[in-house]
């Protein structure tokens, strides 16, 4: 491990000592770790198979000496999932999901933890102060106690009451303040100037980015893995890595994407990668300061004093310099900055739950719905190879955002149950389920247009729903089943979706029974002239996700 610490002011170099923040030059505090590429390419490509798959394969470009074994939980090395649902659901096929949710504490934060704990413990530290919205202080616990490093935790109060009660159950110090996120850290800042403690600086501690950058190496080891790897191999002994075309993330002070950036440098610099991804930064709306500065075209971001969201991981509402950082690799490698509400960050939570099986917390989601936003503008391209990081997981979050009916208790009737237990336990159990869920007919000759509609009413709400492949057999399961709404595609061989539409029509009893009409085809005037009257909405296929789809089945089926 050869490396300098380099000022990104006045460009200094100066060894690493994990304590000293500030250049010796000019005393910036913004300064980044840079190594001696050319011997690390060398060594690197040819040490990794034999390494296991965690943060650590990746030492040599790591500020650590030596790793202690007695910290580590296993960090790094998260698996990048194939989204095959959501994918066919944006036409997107190349969508992957880096799942940072499976570090030691469920979040992307146990990367920095894991280094700046194992970097300040060689430095002899033993007590220092973080201020967090939450993840940063559970992880810097849980690596702290490791370590017998004492924290002092300082974090919002509007931080969840699990979150704290974790950061508490690992040891540490918990002090809430009450006020912003940009308060806690002056607070957290002139407690340790006080007490003359070691206080972890954000974006600008150096091994903050340098965790971060190991989700660079590893995803584009693991997009070569999954897609293989690029062709031609730049006159090198082994075969250049596949990068994805877009690295998306919900940001808060934007330390990740800053960090991935720098990772996917470094490989473009050893040339193991020939590009760099674009960058996607997604901020929750109510506190999107980066956001709106990019879209204004300013190289500073206005701070917001009151941020208005309730996920507080997001909080940040004074960026500093990292936004000027982040700016400008958006810029560079053509990405986005992107806000999303907080509605359509817990609509996209939901969706990824139901479709993936993914259970991420709020502020991962907004990932995810700036995600669904991008593509519908078609900033992502369908051919585009996409990593989406979901960020953290749920489970602290949950009494938050599900209502109070997600789960329904079975109380047994104790009476009835020694008198006829069989029955006391059907009529229970009937009482669990609602009387009737809504009923939707599916009407589509494709067996994945069928799947992907089924999914996505799945994923908004309980309905019972029924398929037909053709416009015969849907006329007979309709007739039978009387549904509360179909969804109906036009072109189908044999008897078309006009044609059903005439005969539902014709008779009284399924006359009025609302349709959505679901098609790929561009309609003619003299076809949407047809439909006039007898459909209640007309939806693009490829516009699933629109607020428009599923407002209209709500709307519809009530
Ligand atoms: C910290 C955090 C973020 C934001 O990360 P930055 O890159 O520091 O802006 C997003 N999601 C989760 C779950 C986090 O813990
Ligand atoms: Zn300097």
């Amino acid at each position: 491990m050869s490396f300098i610490i380099k000022c990104l002011d006045c460009g200094h170099a100066a060894p690493y000592f994990p304590t000293s923040v500030n250049c010796p030059r000019c005393s910036s505090q913004w300064r980044q770790a840079e190594y001696d590429y050319d011997t690390v390419a060398k060594s690197l490509v040819l040490q990794l198979p034999s390494r296991p798959f965690d943060l650590w394969r990746y030492r040599e470009l790591l500020p650590v000496r030596s790793p202690n074994p007695a910290i580590r939980l296993g960090e790094g090395g998260t698996p990048l999932i194939q989204a095959i649902n959501l994918g066919m659901m944006l036409g997107c096929p190349n969508l992957f999901i880096k799942d940072e949710r499976q570090g030691p504490t469920a979040s992307f934060k146990d990367r920095q933890a894991a280094v700046t704990i194992a970097a300040l413990k060689e430095a002899g530290i033993t007590e220092m102060v973080v201020a967090s919205t939450g993840n940063v202080a559970i992880s810097y616990s849980a690596y702290a106690a490791r370590a017998g490093i004492k924290l002092w935790a300082f974090v919002t109060s509007l931080v969840p009451a699990v979150k704290m009660r974790e950061i508490a159950l690992y040891g540490s110090q918990v002090i809430k303040v009450t006020g912003s996120y940009d308060q806690a850290k002056q607070v957290a800042a002139e407690f340790a100037r006080q007490r003359g403690l070691y206080l972890d600086m954000g974006a600008r501690t150096i091994t903050s980015i340098e965790a971060m950058k190991t989700i660079a190496f590893e995803i584009a080891e693991q997009v070569t893995a999954a897609l293989g790897p690029v062709s031609g191999n730049n006159g090198k002994p082994y075969p250049i890595w596949r990068t994805p075309d877009w690295y998306i993330q919900s940001i808060s002070g934007g330390m990740g994407p800053l960090g991935l950036a720098k990772g996917f440098a470094e490989l473009q610099r050893m040339n193991l990668i020939d590009r760099i991804p674009a960058i996607a930064a997604i901020q929750a709306e109510g506190c999107a300061p980066m956001v709106q500065a990019w879209k204004d075209g300013k190289e500073v971001a206005t701070p917001v004093t009151s941020p208005r969201t309730h996920i507080e991981t997001l909080a940040t509402g004074d960026p500093g310099r990292t936004y000027t950082l982040l700016r400008k690799w958006v810029n560079e490698t053509h990405g986005a900055f992107e806000s999303v509400s907080d509605e359509e960050a817990f609509r996209a939570m939901h969706v990824l739950a139901k479709m993936e099986g993914i259970s991420a917390e709020p502020a991962a989601a907004v990932a995810f719905a700036g995600l669904f936003k991008l593509v519908r503008a078609g900033v992502i391209k369908p051919t585009d190879v996409v990593v989406v990081n979901c960020t953290g997981h749920t489970m602290p979050a949950e009494p938050f955002v599900l209502g109070d009916n997600w789960a329904r208790n079975v109380v047994l009737p104790s009476r009835v149950m020694e008198e006829t237990p069989q029955e006391g336990l059907l009529a229970a159990l009937n009482r669990v389920a609602p009387d009737r869920f809504p009923n939707i007919a599916i009407v589509d000759d494709s067996r994945e247009a069928r799947i992907l509609i089924r999914r996505i009413l799945q994923s908004q709400g309980d309905f019972k729903i029924f398929e037909a492949e053709s416009g015969q057999e849907a006329l007979k399961l309709i007739e039978r089943e009387l549904p509360d709404l179909i969804v109906l595609d036009l072109m189908m061989p044999e008897m078309d979706g006009f044609a059903v539409l005439d005969a539902l029509r014709a008779k009284p009893e399924t006359a009025n029974i609302p349709v959505i009409v679901a098609t790929a085809k561009e309609l003619t005037a003299e076809e949407k002239n047809r439909l006039k009257g007898q459909i209640q909405a007309l939806m693009q296929k490829g516009d699933f996700l629109s607020d428009e789809f599923l407002e209209e089945v709500r709307s519809l089926i009530k």
